[in-house]
């Protein structure tokens, strides 16, 4: 049968997680940011209720539920004004490429601590150099004896700070033909010859970006995940899981300024009566709740074909909830931060300081310009322009 809605058991979660999130809300978290600090206490408790694994395998640890469970735990943390970044990276990303390519070793080693939170993992495939086209990554891994060695640099990565490990995607010379493959490993973060420096970012995030520095780094010849000529494949598997995450971020982050702004709307009065009532501020918020209706839709339609096994379908479903969701981001956060005039600008009421986190949303983890090339490729059939 056809829906259109979630099941009573995904709504059961998001109001768990709302509970849970409530619990902290966006004046703790933005004093954690502003003070250098982390939000661990709230990821160990998600972690611990079952809400950050809720998408890995019940036998490694976690809730045997799918990225449409993940991506709802997502964006009721975000709609709390707690956005977590790291779960977009550590359980959807690199939790379901170990899940489906790990060996049965390598999934009982890293998956249980992405589940209870003590062994994060980031990821990182960003360069310098490369950018966008991360076809010209040249992070390379070369075989010495039995050990892989790694040499690179990465850009923007999230969260190092707080990963046990990070999953590289680096490229491999292949034996037989000399070229280079895109392979997955796993590094440890502790690892001889790993070093990560924070960017600042103008971000209120206690979740920080790092470049990263991989000189000569020695791997046991296992922290290979799956197949060496499968890389492409594999990373693929994380590519709708990271934009359905990232969707879910930026409608979380839409619902909560949406939220603030309409009961502030309702009770600030200048003129005769509240300014909600002044179709000027009204509009902009009901047209930015209608687009990012719009962007959850398309969202819980990816993750649902995602958790059918269709991965190729799920694609051009992801990418554009991924758009339409950093979109209606960005135009929710204006208008919040127009709603509530000089205090849309202030400290005290905290939403200029969503700005920046919304408009991330049209650059990371894939930009808007490449999402709409590959609509305008995919979907319409219309030539390559790169
Ligand atoms: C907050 C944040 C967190 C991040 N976390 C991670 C992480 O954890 N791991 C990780 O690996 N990376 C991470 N990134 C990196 C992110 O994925 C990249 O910033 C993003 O993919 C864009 O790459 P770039 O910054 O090199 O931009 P560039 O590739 O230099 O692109 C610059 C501009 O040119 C446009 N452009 C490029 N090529 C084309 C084209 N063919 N057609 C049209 N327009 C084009 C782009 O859309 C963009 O607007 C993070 C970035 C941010 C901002």
């Amino acid at each position: 049968m056809t829906t259109f809605t979630e099941t009573e058991e995904r709504q059961e979660l998001r109001r768990q997680v709302a509970r849970l999130a409530k619990g902290y809300g966006r004046d703790w978290f933005v004093e954690r940011a502003r003070s250098g600090e982390k939000t661990t206490e709230l990821w160990m408790e998600i972690a611990k209720a079952g809400y950050l694994g809720v998408n890995i395998p019940e036998e490694y640890g976690g809730g045997g539920g799918g990225i449409g469970d993940v991506a709802a735990v997502c964006e009721e943390l975000a709609a709390q004004g707690c956005p977590l970044l790291m779960m977009v990276v550590s359980p959807a990303i690199c939790g379901t490429v170990i899940a489906r390519y790990g060996t049965p070793e390598q999934k009982q080693r890293w998956l249980p601590g992405i589940c209870d939170g003590t062994a994060t993992m980031a990821f990182a495939i960003t360069e310098p150099d490369a950018g966008t086209n991360s076809h010209n990554i040249t992070t390379t891994a070369r075989r010495d004896g039995d050990e892989w060695v790694l040499k690179g640099q990465k850009i923007y990565i999230s969260g190092v700070d707080e990963a046990e490990n990070v999953l590289v995607v680096a490229r491999a010379e292949d034996e037989r033909t000399g070229k280079l493959k895109p392979c997955l490993f796993v590094v440890p973060t502790d690892a001889d010859g790993f070093e990560f420096t924070a960017i600042p970012m103008e971000i209120v995030s206690p979740e920080k970006q790092f470049q990263v520095f991989i000189d000569d780094v020695r791997l046991r010849s296992d922290a290979l995940v799956g197949d060496e000529d499968g890389g492409l494949v594999q990373l693929f598997a994380g590519l709708n899981p990271e934009r359905i995450m990232a969707a879910s971020f930026s409608t979380g982050l839409a619902r909560h300024a949406l939220e603030k702004a309409s009961a502030y709307a309702k009770e600030r009065t200048v003129f005769k009566t509240p300014i909600g009532s002044h179709q000027a501020i009204a509009h902009p918020l009901a047209t930015a709740h209608i687009e990012n209706e719009l962007a959850r839709l398309m969202t819980q339609k990816a993750s649902a074909m995602v958790d059918a096994g269709d991965d190729m379908a799920a694609g051009e479903a992801a990418n554009m909830a991924k758009y339409a969701a950093a979109e209606a981001a960005v135009h929710a956060v204006d208008a919040a931060v127009q709603t509530h005039g000089g205090n849309g600008i202030t400290q005290e009421y905290g939403m200029a300081g969503l700005l920046v986190a919304a408009r991330a949303g049209r650059i990371a983890p894939v930009s808007r310009e490449m999402i709409l090339n590959f609509v305008a490729m995919h979907s319409l059939g219309l030539p390559k322009s790169y």
